[in-house]
């Protein structure tokens, strides 16, 4: 390990890390209700009642010993069948228990993922803009992140970009949709012409290239889109999930890794990410929420508070004239920063106790990313102070 890469990287936190903190800062001093932070995707959707019930039932009627005891090191089989019967319903896969790894998280899901399927020096396409730790967790792998930026009219997958990016060397390609921070889906028709993209690079190199879907927000869409399950597709597909979103649990660390049984050799697959959880020290992800899980794997926390979000903020703001690609899932609004210094504007909205990230840590200038898993109460509170704002570029 580089020690001096890892000094850096604990010196420079992330910027949303570093607003989200200053947010802090900001409300000790002035008081929560009078700082706007649009900073950071902590949801707000409360999680589901019966999920609460059962991690109380866990705590207050099964042996203890079992319950905070350690797990298979992927994860207990019920919970991963659990989860696997969901999605079979769901999707009409085929999923069993041994094709799930158990993670902290989809942050834990990516690193595994990456340590278990780039080579040494191979190249990993991410597409931009993207989640900004991609490239911190690409690189830790012994990876090249490779960036082909998407088509900025809708945020779809720019394909003649991604086919000059393809080349001997690229061990995967990272599709995140819907997608932090444009709220962009990929569409079915996308997800086809990827796969086939993918596989005839596949032919053509003689090699193979993994697909991996990171799907934090796969519940989180608007106006009934769907979102196309990516192994039903593209045979080498290795799937990253997290349920911080879905059931409003970030804190707890929950998620898993879906190995594709379509995989030629999926069983080495799968062995390879239990081989990388267990050189990363990811084994035994939290016990007790991994029980909750035996149960609860189907639900999700009432997503419903974030259509009305988008609608009012997304309303609101093209009326005073900012100008954003209308998101259809996760809960972000991706604006057009309207001076071209994304940061200088962020800096602008500060005046106003706005706390908006800028967009250059995503891989894109010239955006702000809006989080919008907020209550209601603080976008209406909110909207004067972002009227003020538009009136300094738009009168
Ligand atoms: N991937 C994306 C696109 C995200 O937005 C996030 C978190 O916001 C993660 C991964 C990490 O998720 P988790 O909190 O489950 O580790």
């Amino acid at each position: 390990m580089d020690r001096k890469r890892m000094e850096s990287l604990g010196k420079k936190r992330s910027v949303i890390r570093e607003l989200f903190e200053y947010g802090n800062k900001r409300k000790a001093e002035i008081g929560d209700e009078n700082v706007f932070d649009f900073s950071i995707g902590n949801p707000n959707a409360p999680v589901p009642k019966a999920v609460e019930e059962e991690l109380v039932r866990l705590l207050t009627e099964r042996n203890p010993v079992e319950i905070h005891g350690y797990t298979s090191a992927p994860g207990s089989a019920a919970a991963r069948s659990a989860i696997a019967d969901d999605l079979n319903r769901r999707f009409g896969t085929d999923f069993g228990a041994e094709h799930l790894y158990l993670t902290c998280g989809a942050a834990a899901s990516l690193t595994i993922s990456f340590s278990a399927l780039v080579e040494e020096g191979g190249e990993v396409i991410i597409f931009t803009p993207c989640f900004p730790e991609y490239r911190v967790y690409i690189e830790t792998a012994g990876g090249k992140p490779v960036a082909v930026p998407c088509r900025e009219e809708d945020f779809q997958i720019d394909f003649e970009r991604l086919e000059s990016a393809l080349n001997e060397k690229t061990s995967a390609v990272i599709i995140n949709s819907p997608n932090n921070p444009s709220g962009a889906v990929l569409s079915e028709e996308s997800i086809i012409r990827l796969s086939e993209i993918l596989s005839e690079a596949e032919r053509r190199f003689g090699k193979r290239i993994f697909l991996i879907s990171d799907e934090p927000y796969r519940e989180i869409v608007y106006d009934g889109i769907k979102v196309p399950f990516v192994t039903k597709y593209y045979r080498d597909t290795v799937v990253c999930y997290s349920y911080s979103k879905s059931l409003s649990l970030p804190g707890e660390r929950v998620g898993y890794i879906l190995v594709s049984p379509e995989i030629d050799g999926w069983k080495d697959v799968y062995a390879a990410v239990c081989g990388a959880g267990r050189a990363l020290g990811y084994i035994c992800t939290p016990s007790v929420f991994q029980h909750m899980l035996t149960s609860c794997a189907g639900l999700t926390a009432d997503l419903s508070v974030y259509a009305k979000n988008r609608e009012l903020l997304y309303g609101a703001l093209t009326e005073m004239g900012f100008s954003a690609v209308r998101p259809d899932g996760a809960f972000y609004l991706f604006v057009k920063s309207p001076e071209a210094n994304a940061a200088a504007f962020s800096e602008r909205a500060k005046k106003y106790e706005l706390l908006l990230v800028p967009s250059d840590d995503f891989g894109l200038s010239g955006y702000v990313r809006i989080s919008y898993c907020v209550s209601e109460n603080q976008i209406r509170r909110s909207l004067p102070a972002f009227r003020k704002l538009a009136e300094e570029y738009f009168k």
